[in-house]
């Protein structure tokens, strides 16, 4: 019905753009050509273009980041990014971030599943451990990550085991040990998003689940699409989104390499709503490069950061958060984040893709 009903308002658009042959093969499917959708600068540091796969449908960028390049411009982005929010405005997001881990953990919880040993890859502030860890307080939590400095800031307020590592570093040691993975908002990150999901097949216990979020690729990749499109200049990328994923190619991936649907949807439809994705209007194009530069990040400003050491019983001693009260709170996180429309991400509509997977070994 909804698809139909999309396919009259043509949404989403498609993407009228040259063949082209890549540098790298698609590291999804390993397509040698494929569409090209855009050219960015990531910070100073790299030009690349967009190239969308019209086998497996991932646009990611050509070439790929290296590891260093990825590094640097995330430092970067760190300090611009602190400078740019508020701490009160910091402060909050970690609360949102608790919240939606009690409204995740419930729903695990509702399906009669208690996790015990999890892993997460780019924790954040692991609040959203935390707020896991309150629906499961027994639950032994461990913390991938490249930045000592999360590790750190991890270890210190959470006690979370912690490993300095990429998603695509295959670690031995791992085989068999999760009952639950999560990468939110991680998978548009990594270079290599093939390696990152064997690794998550390698490392999860039999009919042990993988959760992601993920933005949704074809309105992510949009506003970059039409500042090629109608400039023909490169856009810029601060953020280092490196794939823009397709809602129907990244379920059959999955699929066929063993994981299995739970959940999977998009929601905030809001952004639809406002033509990311679909309208071809200039107010919606990417800011053109300046090729902000790195280095006055990582050496000058990062000097104006103000310490951001957070209390962390500061930060959850909020009206409704009671260990004695659970179900309230938990009720109190719900209305907070009610996603009312879920759609399917076939039709590549929405902010954001939901995903919880379950491994078949
Ligand atoms: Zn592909």
């Amino acid at each position: 019905m909804i698809g139909l009903l999309l396919k009259k308002l043509k949404i989403p658009a498609q993407f009228v753009a040259e063949n082209v042959i890549r540098t790298e093969n698609c590291r999804l499917c390993g397509e040698k050509h494929g569409k090209l959708i855009s050219v960015v600068d990531y910070w100073d540091i790299k030009t690349s273009s967009i190239i969308k796969c019209e086998k497996c449908g991932l646009s990611q960028l050509d070439p790929m980041l290296t590891d260093a390049e990825t590094s640097k411009g995330c430092l970067a982005y760190y300090i611009e990014e602190s400078l740019r929010c508020s701490l009160h405005e910091q402060k909050r997001n970690l609360l949102r971030n608790f919240r939606r881990g009690v409204v995740f953990a419930y729903s695990l919880k509702k399906r009669n599943i208690v996790p015990e040993n999890i892993l997460e890859f780019g924790p954040g502030s692991g609040y959203f451990l935390q707020g896991i860890k309150f629906v499961f307080p027994k639950i032994k939590i461990t913390v991938l990550d490249i930045n000592q400095e999360i590790l750190t800031l991890n270890e210190k307020h959470h006690q979370y085991e912690t490993i300095k590592a990429t998603p695509e570093k295959h670690i031995e040691e791992l085989k068999n040990k999760f009952d639950l993975i999560i990468a939110r908002d991680i998978i548009e990150h990594v270079s290599d998003i093939s390696k990152m999901l064997q690794n998550v097949y390698y490392y999860s216990k039999p009919n042990g689940l993988f959760h992601f979020i993920t933005p949704n690729g074809h309105e992510d990749v949009w506003k970059h699409y039409l500042t090629y499109k109608f400039k023909k200049q490169n856009s810029e990328l601060l953020i280092n989104h490196v794939n823009y994923f397709d809602g129907k190619g990244l379920l059959e991936h999955l699929q066929q390499h063993q994981f299995s649907n739970v959940e999977y949807y998009t929601y905030s439809l809001k952004s639809t709503r406002k033509g990311y994705g679909w309208k071809e209007k200039t107010k919606l194009m990417s800011t053109v490069s300046t090729k902000k530069e790195s280095d006055t990040y990582i050496n000058d400003k990062i000097s104006e950061l103000q310490n951001d050491d957070f209390n962390k019983e500061e930060i959850l001693s909020t009206w409704y958060i009671n260990d004695k009260t659970k179900f309230f709170t938990y009720l109190v996180c719900l209305y907070h984040q009610s996603k009312l429309f879920k759609v399917n991400p076939i039709h590549n509509i929405g902010h954001e893709i939901h995903g919880l997977f379950k491994i078949k070994k």
